[in-house]
């Protein structure tokens, strides 16, 4: 059995008027994240830690933001994708861990429900997806409010023990 990890990092600016999209779940603020996409910052680093893991490039050339296709796209589209590039790989995902920095709004409440949606989208458990959260202590962009940024790693391992075809 072979495992391999993968990193992800993205970053989304706060705009007025757009729908903040984490993890999958639409969340309560008076801002959304700008992008070209849905700008799901969790999503996005979750996707490219899945490719990192896989050495498969990154989202920007799998989702060019020029190509007009994925204009608004929902983030579960790339997540998705990445996972089946993976497994056509020979690979599976074994387990995610996020951390989100963002000074607002509160993480905590919905972290469940990103939970469930980023493992539904990759065929895991809950128990196989981790969420966390932190602040920024007040300094820098995230610190100043201007944007959540997201980190997360990607366990991948080649098809076998855990799943069976
Ligand atoms: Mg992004």
């Amino acid at each position: 059995m072979i495992v391999r990890t993968g990193i992800g990092y993205d970053v989304h600016r706060f705009v007025e008027g757009r729908p903040l999209m984490l993890g999958g779940v639409e969340i309560p603020h008076t801002h959304g994240l700008d992008g070209h996409s849905d700008a799901d910052v969790v999503l996005h680093a979750i996707t490219d830690a899945l490719l990192g893991a896989a050495a498969l490039g990154d989202i920007g050339q799998h989702f060019p933001p020029s190509d007009p296709t994925w204009r608004d796209a929902k983030s579960e589209v790339f997540l998705v994708h990445a996972c089946q590039l993976v497994n056509r790989e020979g690979f599976v995902a074994v387990n995610i861990d996020v951390t989100v920095i963002a000074e607002e709004p509160k993480i905590g409440p919905h972290v469940l429900e990103m939970r469930e949606k980023i493992a539904g989208a990759l065929n895991l458990t809950v128990d196989d997806v981790s969420i966390k959260a932190t602040t920024n202590e007040g300094m820098g962009f995230v610190g100043r409010g201007e944007g959540v940024a997201a980190l997360a790693i990607a366990t991948i391992q080649s098809r076998g023990l855990k799943f069976t075809e």
